[in-house]
């Protein structure tokens, strides 16, 4: 009946009681503050959505404030390069975990500028210079190309998220200009660093980020628009990184935990990929030590845990 207030579905209900559920747990984690801007955001913020494959968006909290997505923008850029450059990419950035730290210097010295994966900074950093190289505007390409995804066209870069990480990006430049030694970046470095900090300060919801991303829980295929957005193989190998590389040093401690192909952003979202059911979004800024939203992983974990959501 029209005026009649929807009442909330039972996965509604679910992540609302799991929310609360966070939202009562002793606090503990730190907003990152190395990029200057990032922490001033409201420390105590917390949502989650869930898109399932019929296009339906289940959501409680804090789920339609758009937050800084950070490396969870290494996704789209990766699904962009691989595109575009086909297999070739795999010369450029391989796909084994690192064992490092997100933003480590060491291992690519000793592996000669060739990056462990597309999902350290370094090897986002060579996947943005293929953007640059292939797009006569790269980031304009890259906005559509989320906007598109998410069917939403009010998705933007936040400027003083894009300033501050361009004035604070001395060890992405170091990582930069050592991989440009070795030949591994064909652009200008300062180009390439352009569109890998633009991209990374781009503002997006929870219910955004999952609806964007759900075409890797469905082989490809975008579900609400029914468009193949990869090929089945490409889906099967983005998920497989995400799986070794999307969750920092905590890898294998969260498909351990969970079983999920996910990736986090040190602007506190996490995304999760459940193939053949959709993709959940959770995001709250506060990070624990490897940079994983503390009440993100907690959310996720407790709905995996309740849906039996693992692929293993
Ligand atoms: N823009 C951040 C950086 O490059 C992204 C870090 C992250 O979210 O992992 O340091």
């Amino acid at each position: 009946m029209e005026g009649t207030p929807k009442r909330p579905s039972n996965q509604e209900l679910l992540l609302q009681e799991i929310l609360q559920e966070a939202l009562e747990l002793p606090l503990s984690g730190e907003v990152a503050n190395y990029i200057p801007a990032l922490a001033s955001v409201n420390p105590n913020q917390c949502g989650i959505a869930v898109a399932n494959l019929d296009g339906e968006v289940h959501m409680a909290g804090d789920a339609n404030v758009p937050f800084s997505i950070q490396s969870v923008s290494k996704v789209y850029g990766l699904t962009m390069a691989m595109l575009r450059m086909g297999d070739d990419l795999w010369r450029r950035v391989h796909m084994e975990p690192s064992g490092q730290a997100f933003n480590s210097i060491v291992q690519l010295e000793w592996e000669h500028g060739i990056p462990r994966n597309p999902f350290i900074n370094a090897g986002a950093i060579v996947v943005a210079d293929t953007l640059v190289s292939h797009y006569s505007s790269s980031k304009s390409a890259f906005t559509s190309f989320v906007r598109n995804l998410a069917d939403n066209q009010d998705i933007y870069v936040n400027q003083g998220i894009f300033q501050s990480e361009k004035s604070h990006g001395n060890r992405n430049a170091a990582l930069a200009y050592l991989m440009k030694s070795f030949g591994n970046i064909e652009a200008e470095v300062e180009d390439t660093l352009d569109h890998y900090f633009f991209q990374c300060s781009i503002d997006m919801s929870c219910a955004d980020v999952a609806r964007s991303l759900s075409f890797l829980a469905n082989r490809g295929v975008q579900p609400h628009s029914g468009e193949q957005i990869v090929t089945r193989r490409d889906a099967h190998r983005i998920n497989a990184i995400l799986q070794t590389s999307g969750m920092y040093d905590q890898s294998g401690e969260f498909a351990f935990e969970v079983g999920l192909p996910a990736k986090s952003g040190v602007g506190g979202g996490i995304v999760a990929i459940v193939p053949n059911y959709g993709v959940i979004c959770a995001w709250s800024p506060r990070l624990n030590q490897y940079g994983n939203s503390c009440l993100g992983m907690y959310m996720i974990t407790r709905l995996a845990e309740k849906l039996g959501l693992s692929v293993y």
